[in-house]
């Protein structure tokens, strides 16, 4: 368990107190507490003014006003004291409010907070671009360019891929998330609820099947062999500029694709000279129990897109590869007012530090261990659930009717909001909506982790 003091904490505590003590989130007491029903009267209050006041296209997961976080939990506006499996979505994997992100934001926040990179840069830019450079797979020369979110980083990557090979066409995969701006859309498989009445979409974007072993049932040359059989003769290698994919797919599933399919495919891009991107904003930064997924299958993308994970809780993305390839662009091509925010990259060289100096990719292989002995021996007695599977800290339930694949995506809901009701943060994914996925922060003590675990569960048990 990484070392870290407690503090202790009062009910009615505001978030100044918490955040004013020495050592901020972690310090927070590592324990399920529910005081309230969920939501408490404040977390009512909150979201009574967000239906009035925030568009209602926003949604949120969990009815709670959230006031502090730390360690393993969350803590809310009543008092509830709520087990983190979820991370944000995979963002505070080093920690919510992690001491030294804290810190370093601190530090940068009183020395300047902005001067547009493009105008003036300073180095914690430079410094993130070099660790980016460093910490990505492969030796080769390689470069990066700064962006404010993952969605924007994919866009990047394919402007930049289609600058290199003067290149229209991209593919994407079935069950793929890449982002909610017009090109990510397009990317994206899912209609509902990322696409549905958002149209017209950006041209040039295909779809390839993807390898999905629990319901393709092929091997993983084989599923390689279908997706280039379909680009070649519905796209033409001569046209395609990227192809894009994300090495274990996050929003579709936590789907883990067969041995073999990434590879061939990296090989055939190399072929056709096509712009390999590897989408690691949700897979990144140790998630997997590698610092990147694409370790895991022995890939080498060409460019690789990060955010998530990357800046401890700052929103701060990135795209980095093959330095010939990031350099396609004129000048001024790339860029933006906020990408590479001071703020933001002080945080990440923070998150960066955290990641290579704390056990983190060590951390992440044992709450996989712990997640997945766990869920596989409820996999055992409970035919409603089909597959589990991912890596690292990545890793998910897919719930399916007895004895078919059919997905059950009520089931999967069910589970979810019981435990939450009963003070778990745990989020649902997939295609079908029938997939709960597990990517706590690395700083959740293992006892916490088993609490949450217990949680689901008997929630389970009782849907
Ligand atoms: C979350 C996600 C994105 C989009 O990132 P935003 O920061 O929400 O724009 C893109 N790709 C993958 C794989 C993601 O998980």
């Amino acid at each position: 368990m990484l070392p870290y003091p407690s503090r202790p904490y009062a009910r009615g505590m505001t978030l100044t107190d918490v955040t004013s003590a020495p050592l901020g989130g972690p310090a927070l007491p590592q324990e399920r507490r529910l005081v309230t029903a969920i939501p408490g009267p404040r977390s009512a209050a909150l979201l009574e003014r967000k239906a009035a006041a925030v568009s209602a296209g926003v949604g949120h997961t969990v009815p709670i006003e959230a006031v502090a976080a730390g360690g393993g939990v969350v803590v809310d506006a009543d008092g509830n004291s709520l087990i983190d499996l979820g991370s944000g979505i995979a963002v505070t994997t080093v920690g919510n409010a992690h001491p030294k992100v804290v810190a370093a934001v601190q530090a940068q926040v009183a020395q300047f907070t902005h001067t547009c990179f493009m105008i003036s840069p300073y180095e914690s830019y430079v410094g993130v671009a070099e660790a980016l450079n460093r910490l990505t797979p492969g030796d080769h020369a390689k470069k990066s360019a700064l962006f404010n979110s993952g969605a924007e980083a994919v866009e990047n990557a394919v402007k930049i891929a289609r600058k290199h090979t003067g290149r229209q066409a991209v593919v994407a995969f079935d069950h793929a998330y890449h982002g909610r701006t017009n090109l990510t859309m397009a990317l994206t498989a899912k209609a509902m609820p990322y696409k549905s009445g958002f149209g017209p979409f950006a041209g040039e974007v295909y779809r390839a099947p993807v390898s999905y072993p629990f319901r393709d049932g092929l091997d993983g040359h084989a599923a390689a062999r279908q997706a280039i059989a379909l680009i070649e003769k519905q796209i033409g290698a001569g046209n395609l500029a990227a192809v894009l994919i994300e090495p274990i797919q996050g929003e579709g599933g936590f789907i883990v694709p067969a041995d073999g399919f990434l590879p061939e495919l990296v090989r055939w891009c190399r072929e056709n000279g096509v712009v390999f991107i590897a989408d690691e904003v949700q897979t990144g930064f140790a998630r997997t129990g590698a610092m990147f997924a694409s370790e895991l299958f022995g890939i080498v993308p060409d460019l690789i897109t990060t955010a998530k994970g990357i800046a401890g809780g700052l929103p701060l993305a990135a795209v980095t590869g093959r330095a010939e390839i990031m350099d396609a662009s004129h000048v001024g091509g790339l860029g933006g007012t906020y990408g590479g925010n001071p703020i933001a990259c002080a945080a990440a060289l923070a998150a960066i530090d955290v990641f290579e100096n704390e056990g983190l990719i060590e951390r992440a292989q044992q709450v996989g261990a712990v997640l997945t002995e766990r869920l596989t021996a409820l996999q055992t007695g409970d035919p409603r659930i089909g597959e589990v599977r991912g890596r690292g800290a990545m890793v998910a339930v897919e719930f399916v009717v007895p004895g078919t694949t059919e997905p059950d995506a009520t089931l999967a809901g069910a589970v979810a909001r019981a435990a939450i009701a009963e003070g778990v943060i745990v989020l649902t994914c997939g295609t079908y909506g029938n997939v709960i996925r597990f990517l706590p922060p690395l700083s959740i003590p293992d006892e916490l982790l088993h609490e949450g675990l217990d949680v689901v569960a008997a929630a389970l048990a009782a849907s």
